[in-house]
C-alpha cells in the first residue's frame, strides 16, 4: 500500500513540502472512504514564510496599474475554462459532490473572477471640485480665491487572509482572492483541511497564468494556523467563510487585533409555501434547496412552512419527489444526492433525525432506509412532518439532507416564526401573489430572500451575506462590498496656489 499524498503549501509563487511536526488531517474521499492525502495541520512555520512572501510582493503589485493586474486575471478565466473539468472531478473526489454540483462550484467561481476584472471601473474614486475657496491666496484673474478640491481614492489594504470553508472547495476560495489582488492586495489561503486538493490547484494555476510570485499563497492547516494568520501584525485584513462558531472566534480575535474583518457563517433557512403557490414549482425549489450538495449549503432550504391548506399537497409531494432521488458517489450516472463530508457529520445528522423522532415530530420520509451505498457517508434525504418552534431539528443548522415541515395559518404567522432564528441568512417565499411576496421581502430578516426561487444563490456581482449570527462584520462578500472590504478609502483634498 502506497503511503497518501501530503498535501503542499503553496508559498512565494510553488508548491511546498509540509513539515508534518504535529497534527495531521486525512483527506478522505466521502463516497468511497478512500484516503486521497494528509494535511498538516499545525504549519505554522509555513505560514509565516506565506505572510512574509505575501508583505514582499505587496509593494511592486500595489504599484502595478490595476488594468495591468486584470490582464493576469482575463488570462487566469481562460485558464479555469481549460481546466474545468479537472477541478470539477477534484471536487467530486474529496468533497463528494454530484459531478453537476461540482461544475456548478467551479462555474460560480469563475464568475467572481470575471467580476475581478471589472476592478479598474469598480476601484475608481469619487472627485468634488471647488468644495471650497481659500481667500488667503487671491489672484488677479481670480478675485474670489483660489479653488480647493476633494477627492476619494481606493488604495490596497496589504496582506490579507481567506479561510475557507469544505462545503464549496473551490467556488469560496474565489470568491476572496481574485477581488482582493485585483485591487492590489497579496494574499494568503488557508482552506478546509478537509477538502484542500482542488483548492491548491486552483492557486497553482494562477501561477499558470502568469501571477507573479508571493501575490497570492496558500498554506494548509487547522485552528492554529487561523490563530497566528488572523493576529500577524503584517496582515491587515481577514475574510472567513464557515461555522458561527469559528467565524463568532475569528471576528473577535481579528478585530482585537486590529484587523478589519469578514465572516459569513452559519444557517437555517426557511422556506414559505403560501397556499396559492405554483405547485411544481415548489416541489422543484423545495426539494433542490433542501437536497442539492446533500444540504450542506448556506443556502440550504432546512424548513418548510405551509401555509394554511398548502401542507395537504405539499408533504405528499414532497415525499414523492424525494423517493426518487438517486443516492450514490457523484459521478454514478443519473446520481441526485452524493454523500456527506465525513463520518463525523454523518453521526451529527443521524443524531439530528433521532432528536426530530425524540421530540415527537412525525418522520414522513427516513432517508436512513433510502437505497445508498454501504460504505461511504450516505445519508439519504429524509422529511419531518409537523414539526414545531423549539425542537432541535427547527433550530439547529443541520447541515445535512433534513427537511422540516411546519404548519402555520398565516403569512404573518410564518414571518414570526422564522424570524425568531437566531440566523439570518436566507428566507424563501413561495406564491403567485404580489401584496404577500412584498410584506414577506419587507419582512423577513436575512440577508438574502428569495421569490418563488429555492436557492438566492450569491452572484459574483451583487454583495452576499446574511444577518444576526449568519454574519459578523460590515460590508458583504462579492458585489461593491468586496472592493470596500479590499481597499481603503483616502481623500485628498487640495489647494494650488
Ligand atoms: P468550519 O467552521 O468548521 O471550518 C471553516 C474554516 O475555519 C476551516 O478552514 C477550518 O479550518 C477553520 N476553523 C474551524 N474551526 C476553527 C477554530 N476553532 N478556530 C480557527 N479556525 C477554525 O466550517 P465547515 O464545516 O468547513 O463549513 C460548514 C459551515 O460553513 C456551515 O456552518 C455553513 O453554514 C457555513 N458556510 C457559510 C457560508 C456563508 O456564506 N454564510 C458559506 C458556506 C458555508
Amino acid at each position: 500500500m502506497t503511503a497518501p499524498t501530503r498535501v503542499d503549501h503553496f508559498i512565494a509563487g510553488q508548491r511546498a513540502a509540509p513539515a508534518f511536526g504535529g497534527g495531521t488531517h486525512a483527506v478522505v474521499n466521502p463516497a468511497t472512504d478512500e484516503t486521497l492525502a494528509e494535511v498538516d495541520l499545525v504549519a505554522v512555520r509555513a505560514a509565516e514564510d506565506a505572510v512574509a512572501a505575501a508583505r514582499e510582493a505587496f509593494p511592486a503589485w500595489a504599484a502595478m496599474p490595476v488594468g495591468d493586474r486584470c490582464q493576469f486575471l482575463f488570462r487566469y478565466k481562460q485558464v479555469l475554462e481549460t481546466h474545468f473539468e479537472e477541478l470539477a472531478g477534484m471536487i467530486v473526489k474529496e468533497h463528494g459532490k454530484t459531478l453537476a454540483e461540482a461544475r456548478g462550484d467551479v462555474r460560480r467561481g469563475i464568475d467572481c473572477v470575471e467580476f475581478a476584472c471589472a476592478a479598474p471601473t469598480l476601484m475608481m474614486g469619487k472627485s468634488l471640485p471647488q468644495i471650497a475657496v481659500s481667500s488667503s491666496f487671491c489672484r488677479t484673474e481670480d478675485k474670489s480665491g483660489v479653488g480647493i478640491d476633494s477627492t476619494v481614492d481606493r488604495v490596497p489594504l496589504g496582506v490579507c487572509v481567506g479561510i475557507t470553508p469544505f462545503n464549496f472547495p473551490v467556488m469560496v476560495p474565489l470568491w476572496m482572492w481574485p477581488m482582493a489582488i485585483a485591487c492590489g492586495n497579496t494574499f494568503v489561503l488557508k482552506p478546509s483541511e478537509k477538502v484542500p486538493l482542488s483548492a491548491v490547484r486552483e492557486v497553482e494555476l494562477a501561477h499558470e497564468a502568469g501571477l507573479p510570485k508571493g501575490v497570492l499563497n496558500l498554506v494548509t492547516g487547522g485552528p492554529k494556523v487561523v490563530d497566528y494568520l488572523i493576529t500577524h501584525d503584517d496582515v491587515r485584513a481577514v475574510s472567513f467563510v464557515g461555522s458561527t462558531r469559528a467565524g463568532k472566534h475569528i471576528y473577535t480575535t481579528a478585530t482585537a487585533a486590529g484587523k478589519r474583518a469578514q465572516c459569513m457563517c452559519g444557517a437555517k433557512n426557511y422556506m414559505v409555501i403560501m397556499p396559492d403557490a405554483n405547485q411544481d414549482a415548489v416541489i422543484e425549489g423545495v426539494i433542490g434547496s433542501a437536497f442539492g450538495n446533500t444540504g450542506q449549503r448556506c443556502l440550504a432550504g432546512s424548513v418548510a412552512i405551509a401555509v394554511g391548506d398548502a401542507g395537504t399537497w405539499l408533504v405528499p409531494r414532497l415525499v414523492e419527489a424525494a423517493k426518487k432521488i438517486k443516492v450514490a458517489p457523484g459521478c454514478d450516472a443519473g446520481v441526485g444526492m452524493g454523500p456527506v463530508i465525513d463520518v463525523a457529520s454523518k453521526e451529527r445528522i443521524l443524531g439530528f433525525i433521532a432528536s426530530g423522532e425524540q421530540d415527537g415530530a412525525t418522520l414522513t420520509f427516513d432517508g436512513r432506509k433510502a437505497a445508498m451505498p454501504s460504505q461511504g457517508c450516505f445519508v439519504g434525504p429524509t422529511i419531518f412532518d409537523n414539526v414545531r418552534p423549539g425542537m432541535k431539528i427547527a433550530d439547529e443548522e443541520i447541515f445535512g439532507p433534513v427537511l422540516s415541515v411546519m404548519r402555520e395559518d398565516t403569512l404573518d404567522a410564518a414571518l414570526a416564526t422564522l424570524n425568531r432564528s437566531r440566523y439570518g441568512n436566507m428566507a424563501v417565499i413561495f406564491t403567485s401573489s404580489g401584496y404577500s411576496a412584498r410584506r414577506f421581502r419587507t419582512h423577513a430578516q436575512v440577508g438574502m430572500v428569495g421569490i418563488n426561487v429555492g436557492v438566492p444563490a450569491p452572484m459574483a456581482v451583487f454583495p452576499f451575506a446574511g444577518w444576526k449570527q449568519s454574519f459578523f462584520g460590515d460590508l458583504h462578500a462579492n458585489g461593491e462590498d468586496a472592493v470596500k472590504f479590499y481597499t481603503e478609502s483616502k481623500v485628498v483634498v487640495s489647494r494650488w496656489m
